[in-house]
């Protein structure tokens, strides 16, 4: 059982998973004061109208200055801009600053700065979410049974990354740690790589649309199922494609190939090839926790 930390929680970015990380703090640690930042002012008003922050920073220097934990869960490429502004202020000695991108790669080497002030940064990807963004849309719920992942570096302070823990114990997820390349692969697998087919399937119905406008009424269960992630914010992809380029490029190799193969297959009208590939998959599909 942990007990309540009291101290000072800076978020910086105050949409969804922001909105939902101070939700989850507040409920475990009631006395710890939440201030928050974002550069939309409607969301931090509202923000602040929800009762999910108790305070709001005008500058990131005010709220970044007494902090003991800060975390950062703006769009990635953001994320590497607020980095690089809290490496010039003087911070609280023994600060904590996580954040919550979809990628790591980038972000935990632009935090070396962090880490050169002798201040402790660890990576962090709580991996739930939604395709709805904003504070409107964060509930403390969000990362219930979610994996949480997390990236230290060899040279973190194990205390530091126990309270880290403590601190987000409220969004009774599951903590699991990787190394950073590792993430980053394995969420180009499962969800970046994903992302892009979903949003491909739907461009290629909104083509045909053009001259067959059924298709649209047609699409139903499978292809609403298969596509549901391309509603999520096209801001939002277009950082994280472009953070994790390099495995998506390598993801859409492999893909192409496998595709070519799928190809031959029916050319070939080889009706136990296409069985296997289809047996095979469901198989695998089947047994996923
Ligand atoms: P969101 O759009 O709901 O919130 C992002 C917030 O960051 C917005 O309020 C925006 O105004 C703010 N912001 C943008 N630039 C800023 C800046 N320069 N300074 C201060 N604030 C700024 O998005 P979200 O879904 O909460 O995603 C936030 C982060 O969490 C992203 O890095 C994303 O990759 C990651 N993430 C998202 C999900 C998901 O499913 N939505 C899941 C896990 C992790």
């Amino acid at each position: 059982a942990g007990v309540p930390l009291k101290g000072r929680v800076f978020i910086i970015g105050l949409g969804l998973i922001g909105g939902s990380l101070a939700l989850c703090i507040k409920a475990e640690h009631p006395k710890a004061k939440i201030i928050g930042y974002d550069i939309n002012k409607k969301q931090t008003r509202l923000a602040a109208m929800l009762g999910v922050v108790d305070e709001v920073a005008e500058e990131i220097e005010t709220g970044a200055a007494e902090a003991d934990l800060i975390l950062i869960a703006t769009p990635v490429k953001k994320i590497e801009t607020m980095i690089e502004q809290l490496c010039h202020l003087s911070l609280k000695q023994g600060v904590i600053i996580s954040d919550a991108g979809s990628t790591k790669v980038e972000i935990v080497k632009k935090a070396a700065c962090l880490r050169d002030k002798g201040y402790t940064f660890v990576g962090g990807h709580p991996m739930a979410g939604s395709h709805k963004s904003g504070v409107q849309a964060a509930k403390s719920i969000l990362f219930e049974n979610a994996f949480y992942l997390l990236t230290p570096e060899t040279d973190t302070d194990p205390e530091a990354l126990e309270s880290l823990k403590m601190w987000l114990k409220g969004t009774k997820a599951r903590f699991l740690q990787v190394h950073p390349a590792e993430h980053d692969y394995l969420t180009g697998v499962i969800s970046h790589f994903p992302h892009v087919i979903a949003a491909s399937l739907v461009h290629q119905a909104e083509r045909t649309s053009r001259t067959q406008s059924l298709v649209t009424r047609l699409a139903a269960g499978g292809f609403r199922d298969i596509t549901r992630i391309a509603s999520s914010s096209p801001h939002m992809w277009k950082d994280i494609s472009l953070h994790n380029k390099d495995v998506l490029l390598q993801l859409f190799t492999d893909w192409q190939e496998e595709m070519a193969r799928v190809a031959n297959m029916l050319r070939a009208e080889n009706e136990e090839a296409l069985l296997q590939y289809f047996s095979r998959a469901k198989q695998f599909r089947d047994e996923m926790p």
